[in-house]
């Protein structure tokens, strides 16, 4: 079969399709022949480095299609399910995989295969930092940064929801009309403003109960100067490169802050909280509170291209690979 693969860390053009085999599912597994792989900030830090793996490697976390293997054991799954998974192993750009059955979910009858690949990583992102790392309530105030991005675009569709006001913080003009359509009471365009200064007038002074981040690097200052007495700093990815390190004292400083740096894998460690988280995302998408929009298509042999553009900042939503 056709699977991407990296011998050495670097920029995009060290990913290549390459021709592997793949063996029969070993016990407690089951291989999914993938109709769509989604594609994830995570899959740019597998490939420079910053997230060391053993090389040379496969690459990709996610990925959505049919059941065509089990292997011993497994009772959840039969042959011809449709299936997804998005907590690895990696080696998601490929034809298919073996994944562990208690890894995967059943995808819901309505939901296409594109959707899926397109909403179960950031999406299960967005219900755990917005359900658990930080639960909402109606009335509070969070920040979200790259609001038209993959994770971003659901996050704020689940804030509205839950009833919270939105401060979206985009790139540019283009992106703050996605962030208003997908319902942000306020959008900042962090090309021409200063996000602190403008989270302040938004909020009377006072600042937000929450900031979710995944910037990083350039937006470390700004969440810090955004939050509200006892408010938390959710960092939960580096776009921009990492946030940096600092003293706790800073935290006092600026209002007796939390911080935290959440991932997707402990908020799904068990089968039951991956289920649970799936299942709470599944049903917000069933219902309409949260709209996945189509993701942008390469083929499999585009992945590299795939990469520059999301990490030239040009994508909106998610993005998918077609094998
Ligand atoms: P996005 O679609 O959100 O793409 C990243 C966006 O970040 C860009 O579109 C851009 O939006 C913004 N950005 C700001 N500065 C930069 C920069 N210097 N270079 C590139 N992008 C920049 O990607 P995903 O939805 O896949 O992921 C979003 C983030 O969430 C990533 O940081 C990822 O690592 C993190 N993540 C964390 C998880 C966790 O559990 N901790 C799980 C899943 C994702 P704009 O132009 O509007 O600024």
């Amino acid at each position: 079969m056709k699977a991407v693969r990296f011998g050495e860390t670097g920029g995009p053009e060290v990913l290549r399709l390459e021709d592997v085999g793949i063996a029969a599912p070993g016990p407690g597994q089951i291989r999914i022949r993938h109709e769509a792989i989604g594609v994830n900030f995570i899959d740019t830090y597998h490939r420079t480095g910053l997230y060391p793996l053993p090389l040379p490697s496969g690459i990709g976390m996610e990925a959505a299609g049919v059941v065509e293997a089990v292997g011993e054991g497994v009772t959840r799954f039969a042959v011809g399910d449709r299936a997804g998974y998005c907590s690895g192993p990696v080696g998601a750009y490929a034809e298919a995989q073996n994944v562990p059955a208690d890894r995967a979910v059943k995808l819901p009858e309505a939901m296409s295969f594109d959707i899926a690949a397109a909403a179960m990583l950031k999406g299960m992102t967005a219900r755990y930092l917005l359900r658990r790392t930080f639960p909402l309530q109606r009335g509070q105030t969070c920040v979200i940064h790259a609001a038209a991005g993959g994770v971003g675009q659901i996050a704020v569709q689940w804030a509205k929801h839950l009833g919270a006001t939105v401060i979206a913080v985009v790139g540019s003009d283009a992106k703050a009309e996605i962030a208003r359509a997908l319902g942000a009471d306020h959008v900042i365009v962090s090309a021409r403003e200063q996000i602190a200064a403008r989270v302040r007038e938004l909020t009377g002074g006072e600042g937000a109960d929450v900031v979710y981040d995944s910037v990083g690097k350039d937006t470390f200052e700004a969440s810090l100067n955004s939050l509200k007495p006892l408010g938390m700093f959710v960092s939960y990815g580096n776009a921009s490169g990492p946030a940096p390190a600092f003293e706790p004292g800073i935290l006092a400083a600026k209002g007796s802050l939390f911080f935290t740096r959440p991932t997707l894998m402990h908020y799904t460690r068990t089968p039951a909280l991956l289920q649970e988280t799936a299942d709470d995302l599944f049903g917000v998408i069933a219902s309409g509170a949260v709209k996945v929009a189509q993701p942008a298509r390469y083929t499999l042999a585009d992945a590299a291209q795939a990469h520059r553009d999301l990490e030239a900042r040009r994508t909106t939503g998610s993005v998918v690979l077609v094998p």
